[in-house]
């Protein structure tokens, strides 16, 4: 049995609702400063399931330290530039993401 999405009733296949999550998320990208004075990089506005890949994907690549809780990316260090362009190339648009 195909399986039907609950929000617009169209089989799971033909429907759109993910993606249009997707581009009505907006995304801040902020940093902020730690205990220690130790400056970490938040992602706020992710869904947990791109929340939790974005992270381990950036991990790997700046090399740095991260976690997702309460709805957030958290980076150590400051990497707005660089989450920035990541999401671009992730396919997310400028339009989405806020740099504060
Ligand atoms: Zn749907």
């Amino acid at each position: 049995m195909t399986e039907i999405c609950p929000k617009c009733g169209l089989p799971k296949d033909l429907c759109i609702c993910g993606t249009i999550e997707r581009e009505e998320q907006r995304i801040k990208i902020l940093t902020t400063k730690r205990r220690y004075g130790k400056t970490v990089t938040i992602i706020d506005g992710l869904d947990e399931t791109s929340g939790k890949d974005i992270m381990k994907q950036l991990k790997r690549k700046l090399g740095c330290g991260g976690t997702f809780k309460n709805g957030k990316v958290e980076l150590q260090g400051d990497h707005k530039k660089k989450v920035k362009d990541f999401l671009l190339k992730m396919g997310y648009t400028e339009e989405q993401i806020e740099v504060i």
